[in-house]
């Protein structure tokens, strides 16, 4: 298996096989970058089918890690560990406790976090081996309730501040009125359409939980629209917040709004539908700018000046980033997402101001 060579590879300075037989621990840390601090990003535990889809994985997920914590102007690199493990079944307190012995090796190089397949009670054991660990702690957070690293709601409020920028951008008009499809109410979705309704937006949601959608009729005074067709349901904003690739080739020519701005991550199948967007005159904030809230909500509980007040001065950055990039993609004819990985190179090349 080639790993200078991979095609995935792009310049990563570090990459880390660890193993520990007796625990049973088979992971791979890739630090991407690490210009503007430390690299930091999830843990993920996965039963992969073997070695090159679980090398191939944490080459994307910490190069994407680099990308976004530059964009969102951290003092923080890129970073991943994928552990080869079934979650449900393998996670023992010695398996976790090796992984963090392993992150300890790396001498703070890689700073890890929750991601699917951990949680914060596996990462509390984690923490016991080594204090570079974020997500963990118990603080007041953003809403003002006490937070064990909880970044949904840091996440939520950077997304209503994105989609608003993006709004007022193509559409030249604020929040009042406009209508809105939310593609899942989960932990992101539900805090986000909380704060469009108190907006005045009109919301249109689905979600495969009917008891979250007959909530949000309820509460939200929401209209109800079925999965399959939420994406292409006429609105202004579609906001998707449940799954990745949701603008594939049928979806993007089938899609009647004006502007896509929600929290999921991965939202293009492909780069392809980045143009598309554009060429179809549809406004795309691009998925990891957009929704940077969680990752600032964890670097600053990392770098140990963790206020919500700073916190939020943070993510209100967040619009003011999406604009260089709305702008700079409407001067250059590029597509958003071609603007915004050009934007976040220009940042971790440069380092941390
Ligand atoms: P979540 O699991 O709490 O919520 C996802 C919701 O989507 C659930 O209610 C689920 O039932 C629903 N759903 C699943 N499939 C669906 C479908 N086909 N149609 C409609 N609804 C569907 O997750 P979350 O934490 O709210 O995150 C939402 C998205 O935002 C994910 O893509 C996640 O990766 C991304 N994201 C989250 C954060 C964060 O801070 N939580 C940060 C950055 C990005």
């Amino acid at each position: 298996m080639e790993i200078f060579g991979h095609p995935d590879f792009d310049g990563h300075e570090q990459v880390v096989f660890g193993s520990d037989t007796a625990a049973g621990l088979r992971a791979i840390i890739a630090i991407h970058n690490t210009h503007r601090g430390p690299a930091m990003g999830g843990c993920r535990v996965f039963p992969y089918a073997g070695e090159a889809a679980a090398l191939r994985d944490v080459l994307r997920l910490s190069r994407g890690m680099t990308y976004k914590s530059a964009l969102a102007e951290l003092p923080v690199g890129g970073g991943k560990a994928v552990v080869m493990a079934n979650p449900g079944r393998d996670k023992t307190p010695a398996l976790l406790a090796a992984l963090g012995r392993l992150i300890d090796s790396l001498g703070g190089r890689y700073v890890t976090a929750e991601d699917s397949g951990t949680t914060v009670a596996d990462l509390r054991t984690v923490a016991q081996e080594t204090p570079h660990v974020t997500g963990i702690r118990e603080r007041r957070g953003l809403d003002g309730g006490i937070a064990s690293g909880d970044p949904s709601p840091a996440t939520a409020y950077g997304v209503f501040l994105g989609l608003q920028v993006a709004v007022a951008h193509r559409l030249g008009r604020g929040l009042e009125g406009l209508t809105v499809s939310v593609q899942g109410l989960g932990a992101v979705g539900w805090r986000l359409a909380e704060q469009l309704r108190a907006a005045g937006a009109r919301l249109q949601v689905s979600d495969i939980d009917g008891e979250r959608v007959a909530r949000a009729v309820r509460e939200l005074d929401a209209r109800p629209v079925a999965p399959e067709d939420i994406a292409t349901e006429p609105a202004d904003v579609l906001a998707p917040c449940a799954l990745g690739g949701v603008l594939n080739a049928s979806t993007v020519a089938a899609l009647r709004v004006a502007v896509v701005a929600g929290a999921a991550n991965n939202q293009l199948d492909s780069p392809a539908e980045d143009e598309a967007l554009r060429r179809r005159g549809i406004l795309y904030a691009p998925d990891y700018a957009i929704n940077a809230g969680g990752i600032i909500d964890v670097a600053f509980e990392h770098l140990g000046d963790y206020d919500a007040a700073s916190v939020r001065r943070h993510i209100e950055r967040i619009p003011r980033t999406l604009d260089i990039i709305f702008r700079r993609a409407d001067a250059e004819g590029l597509p958003t997402g071609t603007v915004a990985d050009r934007l976040a190179e220009e940042r971790f090349r440069a380092g941390a101001r």
